[in-house]
């Protein structure tokens, strides 16, 4: 580590600022609280932030106030346009909050440019900004088992690895934007993924396996995959309450067609994937987990997982 912000900084615990309390952000925050550090967080609905509250951190009523009470902010909120609005407005952001020297991390999934875009806004005055999105779904979250691909000024990541791996596993991938386009990266394997994940259990019913029994003998094989791992089951049961929204996997998969439109890329799984998702929304199931696309699979060959022979429960 050689960078003079690592001189700037008091030793840890240091004061930490959290935005975004959702399904990641909620068990990510516990995680650094359950850890000693001082939180004091924002969320646009309030009540989503009081298990937090409960556990002794402090709210407060902006993203620019917990950056005045903060040396380092975490940001997990939806879209572009909410790390946008949280990270950059000039009221109630966190960048005209913060003092210099201080660190502002979004861990959102989001556009590569205006993650680079915040970098240079950071910069300006005195701060660092790094773009470190994460992987491993809700269950990641509360295990604190992510992967996190972080972007930015390589020693400012040295200096927060403390607090990362509280959350999961720390990559660097790059200056900045480079965790935004790993990140990517990883949402055009899962996408295929998914596809192939879905598809393999209709084929399973429809042959007259037991999905169950199918879905056991494939994990520990090359079939064998994390999302099989996070939804398989879930599928199974018919859950499809959301660890990941359907939504936000659209605008992932949205983002990822924008960079490869201006790279020349061609990436037809890619581009499946999306289409099959965004059929998804227009029947209404948006807000359901990206297991959900079961649904979307079935609906193409008019049957059901459960109907039939096989027991799947
Ligand atoms: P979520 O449950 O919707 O949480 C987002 C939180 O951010 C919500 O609590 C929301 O407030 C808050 N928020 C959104 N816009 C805001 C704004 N403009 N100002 C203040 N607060 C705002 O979503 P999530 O599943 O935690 O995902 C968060 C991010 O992580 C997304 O970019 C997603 O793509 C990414 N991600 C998710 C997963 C996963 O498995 N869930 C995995 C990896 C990455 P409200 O409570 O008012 O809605």
């Amino acid at each position: 580590m050689s960078s003079s912000m690592a001189s700037s900084l008091p030793p840890l615990p240091r004061r930490v600022g959290w935005v975004g309390t959702g399904v990641m952000g909620l068990s990510m925050a516990t995680h650094l609280l359950s850890a000693g550090h001082s939180l004091t967080v924002f969320n646009r609905t309030a009540s989503k932030a009081a298990p937090l509250l409960d556990k002794g951190a402090k709210l407060a009523d902006s993203p620019r106030a917990v950056a005045e009470q903060s040396e380092v902010v975490f940001v997990i909120v939806g879209y572009p346009s909410d790390v946008r609005r949280v990270a950059l407005d000039p009221d109630h952001g966190v960048l005209p909050g913060l003092r210099p020297g201080s660190i502002l991390v979004d861990m959102s999934t989001s556009d590569p440019s205006l993650a680079e875009e915040i970098a240079i806004a950071a910069a300006s005055v005195s701060c660092q900004a790094v773009d470190a999105p994460v992987s491993g779904g809700d269950r990641g979250a509360r295990e604190g088992k992510l992967s996190i691909f972080a972007g930015g000024d390589r020693s400012t990541v040295e200096l927060l690895s403390p607090l990362f791996e509280k959350l999961g596993v720390l990559n660097y991938m790059g200056g900045p934007g480079s965790g935004q386009r790993a990140k990517l990266g990883n949402q055009i394997a899962i996408a295929s993924t998914m596809v192939g994940l879905v598809e393999g259990m209709v084929f399973a019913h429809r042959s007259g396996l037991d999905v169950t029994r199918w879905i056991k003998a494939i994990a520990s094989g090359a079939a064998g995959s994390k999302s099989l791992e996070l939804y398989g089951e879930r599928i199974l049961r018919r859950d499809m309450a959301a660890g990941f929204f359907v939504h936000h996997f659209v605008k992932d998969l949205g983002i990822c067609l924008r960079e490869c439109q201006a790279m020349g890329l061609a990436l037809p799984g890619l581009a499946l994937a999306q289409q099959l998702y965004l059929s998804l929304i227009a029947h209404g199931e948006g807000n359901l987990g990206t297991q959900a696309l079961i649904l979307a699979i079935e609906r193409l060959n008019n049957t059901r997982l459960g109907d039939g022979g096989e027991s799947s429960g």
